[in-house]
């Protein structure tokens, strides 16, 4: 296939906005895939992903479309994750194109990770095209979504196709306007191969499989290859692409998308945005753009059942051979015993992590409360960076701490705006910028710590706009500040899983805000438990949990055996998630509670 009949795209949307279902559309459209196999939507493969409506892994689709001016052309599909956590990989997907179809909600409009989608579509030159979805709905405002696309982000959309994707209306202008606007790949076939990897999958009977972009040159089965970052070399025992079955070929030509695989035994040889070379025919460069991807957020993962340590280890094992960014090493906790401190992209995959293991593998776990990392300044000069809060060295050691902080841009309709700035600058937030998108919308824009932004700004956002406002941030870089470990004792012992890292002008509210919820959360029992907050070993706040008076049997005045018997089940239940900390056992719920502030 000559290159100009190939174009290679990607569709970009806020979460919901109808990426998903266009993409279903376009490969029944294309015919790509037959009626009675279609599944609702097939790019979205993990049951998870089904089920919170959300693209976690990426995927590539090869269709053939027959043009309105009779010509066949080869479109790559790639699809992209829909979720702040994963802006990297989104970026290196949208840089194996030279397209992106920006699809907007005409009942919506422009929301946060729009307008994210677009910069990181701007950020890799990308030829935008502007979609228009939902019209089929009575609260469709197409005009007004076009002058916003016009007015906020300055493109063109007076020819903006309108379409239903649920309905299947006007799709076909969404793929004759790919066909006329995304510029067809410009690479040289006969170059030294640059091939960008854009994600990768463990298959268990041929080891990783890659799927990439190649940029210049050609991939042929075969050839040595290197992967420039991690500097493996492979031989390539297979390559082909995805219709979306597996077609497999004798080569990948240049502007094709593709996947490979050569019995890659770790997936930390086949990095996201890596660039694979011929080893015979070296690139003298990579492509650029390739960065490591590290962990944003950590938390300590605990089997509930002890013996369920090494299936634990298994579990992690197994995940990460399909996840590169899933990282852990092993830890042991006074309070929780032996387990593994885990780093994450961010909550939402550990959130899919920690579901996973449950579900897959069917281990209990007890989370303690997401960390970011800190940087610890030494008085001796050097620095730490500190993933778990109860590692944090004496405070006569420790020079200054710094903490990350992001950028987050919040869109909103103009009467929250109020109700917005109180609750960042609950977060300690730092207000930057506010502009309007149209006459009732508006764009707030804050630096905001990482650290009070991990837990549960998105669900305090929704709801104090009522849902109606969106949400997206970026990372710009760590900033010192007073901060201080705080630590939490129960029956006067400190217990290490519930450490945290404060503000030290925000300590004393959240000392008492952190007692008082652990005191709900902790069952009472036999005897009356103190819990107290302490920095630097002096206690800021204290709360009791008084004793147990009665048995919870004494209530059944002997005779009913079966109510007795309920009882006790509904105790076994109420156990479960719970940890014996010392002599006091703790449920789940209260790890996390070390994050609440009111
Ligand atoms: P994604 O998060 O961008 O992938 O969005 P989805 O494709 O999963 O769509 C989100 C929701 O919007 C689903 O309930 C879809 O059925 C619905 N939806 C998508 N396209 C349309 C459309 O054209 N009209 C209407 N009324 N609903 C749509
Ligand atoms: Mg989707």
């Amino acid at each position: 296939m000559e290159q100009k009949y190939i174009r290679n795209f990607s569709i970009i949307a806020h979460i919901d906005h109808g990426k998903s279902t266009l993409a279903d559309r376009i490969l029944e459209l294309t015919e790509t895939v037959e009626q009675r196999e279609m599944k609702e939507q097939l790019l979205d493969t993990m049951d998870l992903e089904r089920e919170r409506g959300i693209t976690i892994k990426l995927n590539a689709v090869q269709l053939q479309y027959t043009a309105l001016n009779g010509k066949t052309y080869i479109f790559h599909l790639i699809d992209t994750p829909g979720h702040v956590d994963f802006t990297y990989e989104v970026s290196r997907s949208l840089a194996a194109c030279e397209g992106a179809v920006l699809v907007v909600d005409a009942a919506q409009g422009i929301e946060a990770q729009t307008l994210a989608n677009v910069y990181l579509a701007l950020d890799n030159d990308l030829e935008i095209l502007p979609v228009i979805n939902k019209i089929d709905l009575p609260s469709a405002q197409p005009d007004v979504v076009k002058k916003e696309i016009e007015d906020v982000i300055g493109l063109d959309a007076s020819c903006a196709p309108l379409i239903s994707a649920k309905n299947g209306l006007h799709i076909r202008d969404v793929l004759e306007d790919i066909v006329a606007n995304v510029p067809a790949p410009k690479g040289d076939p006969n170059a030294p191969l640059q091939a960008l990897v854009f994600d990768s999958v463990y298959d268990a009977y041929r080891g990783v499989i890659a799927f990439v972009r190649v940029k210049e040159g050609r991939i042929r089965v075969g050839d040595k290859v290197r992967f420039m970052a991690s500097d493996a070399e492979y031989e390539v025992l297979e390559c082909g692409v995805r219709t979306p079955k597996e077609v497999k070929k004798d080569s990948l030509e240049c502007g094709e998308v593709g996947w490979l695989c050569a019995s890659i035994k770790s997936i930390q040889d086949v990095r996201v945005g890596d660039t694979i070379t011929n080893v015979e025919y070296p690139a003298s460069a990579p492509l650029h753009g390739y960065r490591e991807m590290n962990p944003m957020v950590y938390c300590g993962l605990y089997p509930i059942d002890s013996a369920k340590y090494n299936d634990l280890r298994d579990a992690l094992e197994k995940l990460q051979l399909n996840d590169a960014s899933l990282q852990f090493e092993a830890e042991t906790s006074q309070a929780l015993g032996f387990g593994f401190r885990c780093g994450f992209l961010g909550l939402l995959h550990m959130d899919v992590v920690q579901e996973r293991i449950e579900r897959e593998y069917h281990i209990d776990l007890i989370a303690t409360a997401p960390s970011v990392v800190y940087h610890a300044y030494l008085t001796d000069g050097s620095m730490l960076a500190i993933d778990n809060p109860s590692l944090l060295p004496d405070v006569q050691k420790i020079d200054h701490i710094e903490e990350p902080f992001v950028k987050a841009s919040i869109m909103t309709p103009k009467e929250y705006v109020g109700a917005i700035m109180e609750l960042c600058q609950r977060k300690r937030g730092n207000y930057t910028d506010m502009v309007y998108i149209d006459d009732t919308r508006m764009n707030l824009i804050y630096e905001l710590p990482l650290g009070e932004i991990v837990y549960d700004f998105f669900d305090k956002l929704k709801s104090c706009t009522k849902g109606y406002a969106s949400f997206d941030y970026e990372l710009i870089g760590y900033q010192p500040n007073k901060l201080a470990k705080m630590d939490i004792l129960l029956n006067g012992e400190v217990v290490d899983a519930l450490s945290s890292i404060v503000h030290r002008e925000f300590a004393y509210p959240r000392g008492r805000a952190i007692c008082e919820k652990l005191k709900k959360l902790i069952p009472k029992q036999q005897f009356e438990i103190p819990i107290q907050a302490a920095i630097n070993g002096k206690i800021i706040a204290r709360a009791d949990i008084k004793s147990l008076r009665k048995n919870v049997l004494a209530k059944c005045y002997g005779g009913d055996i079966s109510r007795k018997k309920k009882l006790l089940e509904k105790q076994k239940e109420g156990k479960k998630r719970m940890k014996a900390v010392g002599s006091v056992e703790v449920p789940q719920e209260a790890f996390m509670a070390v994050l609440s502030m009111d």
